[in-house]
């Protein structure tokens, strides 16, 4: 990449899922790095090997308060990410994204960093275009119960867009689609690591509703990559960075049983409200603009995965 220089990288929500990935690969290129979390779903254990290493730091602390740090670079991840967890405490999850980001720009600003915010393709609802190209302006019900996460979003990006235009903040917005791989919760409610942890455990595999809903899963590796290419690119978003291969829940269901135990039961259950039925990036601009495609199928994704939680669940 063209401006690659040893930067002090500010990750929030760096004990989660994504955020430890993203931790990993900074380390790993030599830069610094400030992890902040609250751990409501992050674990330290994902950052083990990188206590007490001199170029790491770990602080707790919640994005709903303000903070003074000196960095050059916000990458912004704090933030639930599950229905389950988002929805545990709405108007928390509400404060997260809205407080969270304002106080993330303010900083941004103040030290003249530039911002990464991870938003979502939950901004664009239960979407009535198929597949969804960021010019789409999406489909969410303000009163449901997904809203708290996908109206936060949705303010999460205003932000980002008006200190842009007010403060010449240097911004980048991402819109990230079903991600998986190592790391995720065994309890999260995660579609992909609720089946897996099924399979492994001999339970039946529980679909919501008939199954037909769709979802394109993007491996970390990859969505990692894309979010590192747009941080450090001209473009300052929103870019959509997800998988465009396309699966039902039920597909998925058959890929899982097949790998760990095709005798599996599948039941079905109710669907939660507004359970987007169907869900697949268009990623022209990410090619266009970052040369970022992913390069991990759903299967080679899935035997990865499934090796993780084979050797980490208890
Ligand atoms: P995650 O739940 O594993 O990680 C979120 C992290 O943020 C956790 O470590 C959690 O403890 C921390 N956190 C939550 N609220 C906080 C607060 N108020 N203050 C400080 N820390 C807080 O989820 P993830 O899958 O790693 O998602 C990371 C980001 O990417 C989130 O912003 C999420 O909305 C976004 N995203 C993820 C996906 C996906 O498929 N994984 C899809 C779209 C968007
Ligand atoms: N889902 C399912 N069984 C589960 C968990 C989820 O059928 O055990 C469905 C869920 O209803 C949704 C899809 O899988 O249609 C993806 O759910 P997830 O929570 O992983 O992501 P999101 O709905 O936020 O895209």
């Amino acid at each position: 990449m063209a401006n690659r220089k040893n930067y002090r990288n500010l990750i929030t929500g760096g004990a989660g899922f994504l955020g430890s990935h993203l931790v990993d690969r900074l380390m790993a290129s030599g830069e610094e790095v400030i992890c902040l979390d609250n751990y409501f779903t992050g674990r330290k254990e994902n950052l083990n090997k990188w206590i007490n290493h001199p170029r790491f730091e770990l602080i707790r602390h919640d994005v709903t308060e303000p903070i003074k740090l000196e960095i050059d670079r916000i990458w912004h991840l704090a933030c639930p990410a599950s229905p389950v967890h988002y929805q545990f405490n709405p108007i928390k999850t509400a404060k997260t994204s809205f407080l969270g980001t304002y106080n993330m720009l303010g900083l941004a600003r103040r030290v003249g960093a530039r911002i990464l915010l991870a938003s979502t393709s939950e901004v664009y609802g239960d979407p009535e275009i198929h597949p969804q190209p960021e010019s789409y302006r999406g489909c969410v019900n303000t009163i449901g119960i997904r809203s708290c996460y996908d109206e936060g979003k949705r303010i999460a990006e205003t932000l980002c867009f008006d200190y842009q235009r007010m403060h010449s903040t240097e911004i980048r917005v991402m819109r990230i689609f079903n991600t998986y791989g190592p790391r995720m919760l065994a309890n999260d409610g995660r579609v992909v690591s609720n089946f897996i942890v099924q399979a492994l455990r001999g339970e039946p595999l529980t679909i919501y509703g008939n199954g037909k809903q769709t979802r394109s899963f993007c491996y970390v590796d990859d969505l990692i990559e894309g979010m590192i290419r747009l941080m450090n690119g001209n473009h300052s978003g929103p870019i959509n960075i997800g998988n465009p291969g396309e699966f039902t829940i039920l597909e998925l269901a058959e890929l899982v049983r097949n790998r760990i135990n095709p005798r599996l039961e599948i039941v079905h259950m109710p669907l939660p409200a507004d359970d987007p039925l169907q869900r697949k990036p268009v990623i022209s601009l990410a090619n266009k603009e970052l040369n970022w495609e992913p390069k991990i199928s759903l299967e080679k994704g899935l035997e990865k995965t499934i090796k993780w939680f084979k050797d980490n669940l208890e």
